[in-house]
């Protein structure tokens, strides 16, 4: 199909890319998977060393807590869109996940992930964390406040749902998070059942 294309080629170019310095230090760049009818998309912020070494989006600690959250509410990863903010890991000179800084993700963002969601078209974004939280409510022209207020309440923006979501990476060690992803993950079930989304089977 050619909206498949359009989406194998935005992912080559993502590959090649060497617009910012991240490109530099990394091992993969990592587009994202999901099947492009995707009615749901998650955003991280960056990848993390597992996603820079298979080239995949959250496949390590967080990735495998996201995974279980969605099972939770009956949804496989496959039945989403799995995507970061930006596609190359940022990583600090001693080696460990850093923040993306401003230039990267104004780099990256325009030429990736603008592009990625006008092909999706998801009809609910979920943000991962204050980075892609912030990015997306700026976007759209809202305030972006701190994940511990507005986590698991949808902001409805244009044609799409916002629902912005505590990083899972946070939540590995505190059982409190955990249990306030979880609540979340059970909301985000019954908004999705109430918008009828074809991709949620129970
Ligand atoms: N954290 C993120 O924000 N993204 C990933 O892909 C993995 C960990």
């Amino acid at each position: 199909m050619e909206k498949d294309k359009d989406l194998n080629e935005l992912h080559s170019k993502i590959i090649h890319c060497t617009k910012c310095r991240l490109a530099k230090t990394r091992t993969k760049a990592v587009p994202g998977e999901g099947p492009m009818d995707a009615k749901m998309m998650f955003i991280g912020e960056g990848p993390g060393r597992t996603e820079d070494q298979t080239g995949r989006p959250f496949v390590g600690r967080a990735g495998k807590l996201l995974d279980d959250m969605l099972k939770e509410i009956g949804l496989h990863r496959d039945k989403v869109f799995i995507t970061n903010v930006v596609k190359c890991r940022p990583v600090s000179p001693e080696g460990r996940d850093r923040k993306p800084t401003e230039d990267e993700m104004s780099t990256c963002t325009p030429l990736y992930l603008e592009k990625q969601i006008d092909m999706i078209k998801p009809a609910v974004i979920c943000t991962l964390g204050n980075t892609a939280t912030a990015y997306i409510l700026h976007k759209h022209g809202l305030e972006p406040g701190v994940i511990s207020k507005i986590h698991g309440k949808a902001l409805i923006v244009q044609d799409f749902k916002i629902v912005p979501m505590y990083h899972p990476a946070a939540a590995l060690y505190t059982n409190e998070l955990r249990e306030a992803i979880r609540r979340d993950f059970k909301d985000l079930k019954v908004l999705l059942q109430q918008s009828k989304l074809d991709s949620f089977r129970c």
